[in-house]
């Protein structure tokens, strides 16, 4: 936070938000606004940079751009995300300190591109040479294929990532890439099965049909070009402005050669592709059985036929486990029949699972090429991760998703806080000062609420789960109506001694979480479904037998020789360990913030929707952040550039003072009369505690050129 002076000089608006006086929401909103329109899109709070979507090309982006950004301080040119990125990359290399990248924003906001940026600006100024071009390559390349099959046409944004993504990219002690790891949370995989009206598919299953005549048409996977003949591919919404589904399938291909599939691979992977399309386009009739009950039926065989044989499954096993399940209790099989919707269910519960397989198999493939070797791991090494991952979620109707997703989110805040205060903490022992208490609102009560092993949300949802008798959304709900009804942060209108009983804006199915960023309404219809994520065994088996390679690997739980009668973890327990497992791996590093704001919902350029903005610096808790910032002290600057600039309004240090710098500036703001309590001096840096004393000193210097 060293006040350096380009960021006091031409600067549209103010340049960072610690500086802006006075500190009010619409002051802030009306800065970024102002910038906004000036083309100006980034924006500081301290280090952390706020990047607002233009919905165009800017030529801010340039190899000059690189250049210019290139080894200089983050204060010393107007703000820019190559700032951030070569301040991480430099300390990384010369300070041996690993470095994460936190990015965050709702969907659209520019995440992804801004996670693209920092990837290539690193790219750009680390070593160069043979080997080192392959690995930067390799993992650049691993963005088109992820995005092919994790990304989508959504409403907010025609690219949109349905996961979260971290990536540790690993350099040796010379600031050379190595190689990488990703890992990859909560694919949106009901979307496999059905989009919200005006949205797409994952984008691979158009690039497939677009793709070579001979490989989708008359070869193995035997596709139909029209997108309408496909259940699982919305109509409305196909083609996308701008959008080459052939172009890009090229794309795709040619990136998985890169990152290093083999040909036979690639292969097994679209032949998993198409046999997603062709299970959807499977569908039942009810046949009366004598007792009175409807047992499902395949009606028109030739989908299920062709989803076979392209991957070795024996038909007669699949259509059995459309008619029957089988219950397995102590030692006893039970087969029961299943009625049409029940088949329906288990046909879209096994395309869920199959391509979310599909999507973590990629991932991990991906690993094994760009990972680092064991020799090179032994070596001392460092570490930059970029975490691009979904912001709050404050939706008319939010389901488990955005439960989880809010969770997460409220764990990054948790270590926000505690790594920004710990490295405040850490700057000012060095400097010698005296800490001051920071004053902020700590989020763990709430995180405790949703993850406490005992009692806490998630917990109780997987007691639920596993609890044998009738099991519902309700009872869910009534059960965390005894347990949390005294909560300062949950609320519930169920709940008999509840203040909320009469609050019509809580509805009776349903929960309000009070989270740092805002009040939640979750809807507890799925919840309990959505978290067991139930495959019947019989589906998984059949997939199992199958003589695919590809596909057995993905349904090791298939495998009769390990019957295994306890359940697999639930969706929300594998979350809460996968951010417990990111948490304790941010939480050694040094966090570098990016924070994205969509402009508008329009996906155009050059509008500014004030309300929409102003959610959002809402529940990014940017005005939080500002106080954070501001608190204890808000500037600090080493003794010689603050003597320099100012020295001018004093005649004891003008033109020149003889001595040392530090003395000099004590003499400075004794001279002008600065409130002792305004001061403290460290070792090597002055520190302001507010920013008004900067601006006087500003204004006295103005009047002095
Ligand atoms: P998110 O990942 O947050 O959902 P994206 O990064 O995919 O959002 O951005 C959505 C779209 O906005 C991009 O496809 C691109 O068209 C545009 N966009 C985002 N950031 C920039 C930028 N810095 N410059 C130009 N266009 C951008
Ligand atoms: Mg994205």
């Amino acid at each position: 936070m060293e006040v350096k002076t380009s960021l006091l000089d031409n600067m549209i608006g103010v340049g960072d938000m610690v500086l802006l006086e006075p500190l009010s929401e619409d002051s802030f909103l009306d800065n970024l606004k102002k910038r906004f329109d000036h083309s100006e899109i980034y924006t500081y709070i301290g280090s952390v940079v706020i990047s607002m979507n233009p919905y165009r090309s800017l030529p801010i982006y340039t190899p000059e751009k690189v250049e210019e950004y290139r080894n200089r301080n983050f204060y010393e040119l107007s703000p820019h995300i190559y700032a951030l990125a070569d301040e991480a990359y430099r300390s990384l290399r010369d300070q041996d300190k690993d470095q994460c990248i936190l990015i965050t924003g709702e969907s659209g906001a520019g995440k992804t591109e801004a996670s693209k940026l920092v990837m290539s600006y690193v790219a750009a100024v680390c070593g160069k040479g043979h080997e080192v071009n392959k690995v930067k390559e390799q993992l650049l390349q691993s963005n088109p294929v992820l995005e092919a099959f994790g990304n989508a046409k959504t409403v907010r944004n025609d690219n949109s990532s349905r996961f979260g993504k971290y990536m540790d990219i690993e350099f040796d002690f010379k600031g050379d890439p190595l190689g990488g790891v990703i890992s990859n949370y909560l694919l949106e995989k009901s979307r496999v099965v059905k989009q919200p009206r005006g949205e797409r598919n994952f984008h691979v299953f158009y690039q497939l049909l677009s793709g070579p005549h001979g490989l989708c048409v008359t070869g193995k996977l035997k596709l139909d070009r029209d997108f309408s003949k496909y259940n699982y591919l919305s109509l409305d919404s196909a083609a996308v402005n701008g959008l080459d589904d052939a172009a890009n399938f090229r794309t795709v291909r040619n990136a998985m050669q890169i990152v290093g599939f083999m040909e036979d691979e690639v292969q097994s992977v679209l032949e998993l592709v198409a046999a997603v399309l062709k299970l959807g386009n499977i569908e039942f009739k009810p046949e009366s059985r004598c007792n009175g009950t409807d047992e499902s039926r395949v009606k028109d065989k030739n989908d299920l036929k062709e989803m076979c044989e392209l991957l070795g499954i024996e038909q007669s096993v699949l259509e059995r486990a459309f008619s029957y399940r089988t219950v397995e209790a102590k030692m006893e099989k039970v087969s029961t029949t299943l009625n049409v919707a029940q088949a329906y269910y288990a046909r879209d519960a096994l395309a869920k699972n199959l391509y979310s397989r599909l999507f973590s198999w990629l991932v991990t493939r991906i690993n094994e090429s760009i990972q680092v070797s064991d020799a090179q791991t032994k070596a001392r090494h460092k570490v930059m991760g970029v975490l691009d991952i979904y912001g709050f979620e404050i939706f008319e109707d939010n389901s488990f998703e955005q439960f989880i997703i809010n969770y997460c989110n409220e764990k990054l805040q948790q270590i926000f806080i505690e790594l920004t205060l710990r490295e405040e903490q850490e700057e000012y022992v060095r400097e010698g000062i005296e800490w001051t208490n920071i004053e902020y609102f700590n989020n763990a009560i709430i995180c405790d609420l949703i993850e406490n092993n005992q009692n806490g949300i998630l917990a109780m949802l997987d007691e639920e789960c596993l609890r044998p008798g009738t099991v519902t959304d309700e009872t869910f709900l009534d059960k965390l109506n005894t347990i949390c009804a005294d909560h300062q942060h949950f609320e519930s209108r169920l709940n008999k001694n509840s203040k909320f009983l009469n609050d019509h804006s809580l509805p009776h199915n349903c929960f309000r979480i009070q989270h740092y960023a805002g009040k939640v309404l979750y809807r507890v219809e799925g919840f309990v479904d959505k978290n067991n994520d139930l495959l019947y065994r019989d589906l998984s088996q059949a997939m199992y037998k199958a003589n695919h390679s590809l596909i057995k690997q993905l349904f090791p739980e298939g495998n009769p020789a390990k019957v295994n009668l306890k359940r697999p973890p639930t969706a929300g327990f594998q979350f809460r360990a996968s951010v417990g497992t990111l948490m304790r791996n941010l939480q050694t590093k040094n966090p570098n913030y990016i924070r994205c704001i969509k402009p508008n919902d329009k996906k155009a350029s050059h509008i500014f929707t004030d309300s929409l903005v102003c959610h959002q610096v809402r529940y990014l808790g940017l005005m939080e952040n500002v106080r954070v910032r501001r608190a204890g002290y808000a500037f600090r600057q080493p003794y010689e550039p603050c003597l320099e600039r100012y020295k001018m309004l004093c005649k004891r240090t003008w033109p020149h003072w003889k001595g040392p710098a530090r003395d000099g500036v004590e003499v400075l703001m004794a001279d002008l009369q600065i409130p002792a309590e305004e001061i403290a001096y460290g070792r090597s840096k002055i520190f302001i505690r507010n920013p008004r004393t900067l601006f006087f000193l500003e204004e006295k210097r103005k009047q002095c050129l």
